[in-house]
């Protein structure tokens, strides 16, 4: 039982009237690891994340969250998750720390718990010094941290998190990263949504697109990738002449347009880890000293590859 999946979702249909937001959804989502729910605006991934936090029942299909029935016992599901909607309203003149307090009571914490529990989660989201601020006068990426320490307050196993990185700019998107990271340490499973897949691939143990109601692919963005065969660029930096690493490179499969500049040998790829590790030894064999070799990018090609497909653009 212990090892279960955090969130297992079969066939999850949503009909809005005559239109169909979620036309049979399936995934399952692994304790402690991050899933990324990746979908262009409509896909359907707040009303994905909505059934899952009991918020709203689906038309057909069924789920199960930290091993309670959705649809059988949806408080128990409650208990176990943090949800996080893509819009929330903070409350007028209440400092950081009074904003906690009051989830911690509406959450049923024991008063004597809840120093520690504040202090803690402040502490997880960078907001300590903060603690007496007020919350209108945080900026986005605070509040943005904040709200996710409001859906920690009750100690939830899985987090459920509708684009919390919208509308942030690049040190606030890294600041929350950060603050994701350490949730799978923690023992907590995160499914968050994205429009954005570059935002996603680092820190998603798996990802799932959705794209028109429908899952059009699920995996890690390596296996994707290699699935669509879509390309991505290996960079390899060498010591001495980078040509004749552009040459070993050009023979082998997977490897298309190769490029040289200033010590740094680009090349286009589609194949897999296999590919790149039989690269980076046919590299050594021909006795050249490889300081770097990375295989990157390819991801916003991918999402075009995936959403495009299905209408047929
Ligand atoms: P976004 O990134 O724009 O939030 P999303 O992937 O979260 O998009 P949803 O909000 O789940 O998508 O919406 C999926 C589709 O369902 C959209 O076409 C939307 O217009 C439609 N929809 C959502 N809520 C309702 C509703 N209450 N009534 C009718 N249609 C709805």
């Amino acid at each position: 039982m212990a090892r279960e999946p955090a969130i297992v979702v079969e066939g999850l249909v949503k009909r809005y009237g005559r239109f169909t937001a979620l036309d049979g959804v399936s995934f399952s989502v692994e304790r402690g690891s991050i899933y990324g729910f990746i979908g262009p605006n409509g896909a359907g991934k707040t009303t994905a994340l909505r059934i899952l936090a009991t918020l709203m029942l689906p038309t057909e299909g069924r789920a199960w969250v930290a091993g309670a029935d959705l649809l059988g016992s949806p408080r128990d599901v409650r208990r176990h998750i943090g949800y996080m909607p893509d819009f929330f309203g903070v409350y007028d003149d209440l400092t950081v720390w009074e904003y906690l307090e009051f989830y911690a009571q509406a959450n049923g914490l024991p008063r004597d718990r809840w120093r520690r529990t504040i202090a803690d989660l402040l502490e997880l989201v960078d907001l300590g010094a903060k603690r007496g601020d007020y919350v209108e006068a945080l900026s986005r990426g605070m509040k943005q941290r904040l709200g996710l320490a409001r859906c920690l307050v009750h100690d939830p196993d899985v987090l459920l998190l509708d684009e919390p990185a919208s509308g942030l700019d690049p040190r606030a998107r890294v600041e929350l990263r950060e603050v994701l990271r350490e949730l799978p340490r923690m023992g907590k499973t995160v499914l968050i949504s994205s429009h954005i897949l570059p935002e996603l691939a680092d820190v998603s143990t798996q990802v799932g697109i959705l794209h028109g109601g429908r899952m059009v692919a699920s995996g890690s963005v390596d296996e994707i990738q290699v699935q669509l065969g879509t390309s991505r660029v290996l960079e390899v930096r060498v010591l001495g002449d980078a040509e004749n690493a552009a040459r070993v490179l050009e023979g082998l499969p997977g490897v298309g347009g190769v490029d040289v500049a200033e010590g740094l040998v680009r090349a286009s790829f589609t194949g897999g880890l296999d590919g790149q590790a039989a690269a980076l030894r046919a590299l050594v064999e021909a006795g050249i000293e490889v300081v770097s070799f990375n295989a990157a990018g390819g991801l916003e090609e991918l999402f075009m590859a995936l959403t495009e497909e299905e209408t047929g653009e």
